[in-house]
């Protein structure tokens, strides 16, 4: 279902102290009750995330996301963890598709999909990621790059399988690098990717998916990039480490 959302990629940082300190300002900051405010899903590191499931358990307005799923249900894969295994400790999300992932790990289309099929089978969502480099920006070719990647991982799936699909654009000129998308540039390319999508699964199925942004959000720029018409949000890197920060950010996501 299309809703604001504000994830925090925690990527490999925070020793457990400092992740459940973190956690525990977040959920102070944000009561149950408070209005409006979008989901908020945190995403730390894979040791510290039965705790973090057991620590937001109460307040509605949080989740957990692992940052990776094997593409695997079971077996001898050493170092693995799969989505069965994330689905028993009560993790609702996994992010897949991240351009360290693929950057670094080799992770592309078909082996993308494998994982979106894997998490889907275990009741968990998918935070699908996809973004063009700078060389691709630079040559104009951004449009076609990201609708082949959706296209790749996602457009295997029936349409109530998409529809469960948490979908994230992150250039990669932009991850981590404090040079962020412009309202414009993040809102002509969420319109390309719900156009694409349409174009497959009907205009309702489009609009039912929540777009979110990624790359160099903070809190001087949320705001302005959340009020786009198809941003629902944002996967955030460096600045969900901060808690302060972070806080800002959510509530720029408040509807
Ligand atoms: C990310 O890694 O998903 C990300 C968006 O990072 P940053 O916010 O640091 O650019």
């Amino acid at each position: 279902m299309r809703q604001k959302i504000v994830a925090g990629n925690w990527k490999m940082n925070k020793t457990y102290e400092e992740a459940l300190q973190l956690a525990s300002a977040l959920l102070s900051t944000f009561e149950q009750h408070d209005t409006p405010l979008p989901k908020i899903i945190l995403c730390p590191p894979f040791p510290y995330l039965a705790d973090m499931v057991n620590l937001t358990k109460n307040n509605s307005r949080f989740s957990v996301g692992a940052q990776n799923c094997s593409e695997h249900q079971w077996g001898a894969y050493t170092g693995e963890v799969s989505a069965p295994m994330l689905k028993s400790i009560g993790v609702k999300y996994v992010i897949l598709g991240h351009s360290e992932r693929r950057q670094y790990f080799g992770e592309e289309g078909p082996l993308l999909a494998q994982k979106v099929d894997a998490a889907l089978a275990n009741n968990l969502t998918p935070i699908f990621c996809c973004g063009e480099s700078l060389i691709v920006r630079e040559d104009n070719k951004q449009n076609d790059l990201v609708k082949s990647q959706v296209e790749e991982a996602l457009f295997h799936l029936p349409a109530e399988g998409i529809k469960k699909i948490v979908i994230a654009y992150e250039p990669v000129w932009a991850i981590g690098t404090g040079k962020t998308a412009t309202a414009q540039q993040a809102q002509e390319m969420h319109a390309v990717i719900r156009k694409h999508i349409a174009g497959r699964y009907g205009k309702e199925t489009a609009e039912s998916i929540s777009v979110l942004y990624g790359g160099s959000v903070n809190a001087a720029n949320a705001k302005e990039l959340f009020a786009c018409a198809d941003v629902d949000g944002g996967l955030v890197g460096g600045a969900s480490l901060k808690p302060n920060e972070f806080v800002e950010i959510i509530r720029a996501g408040s509807n």
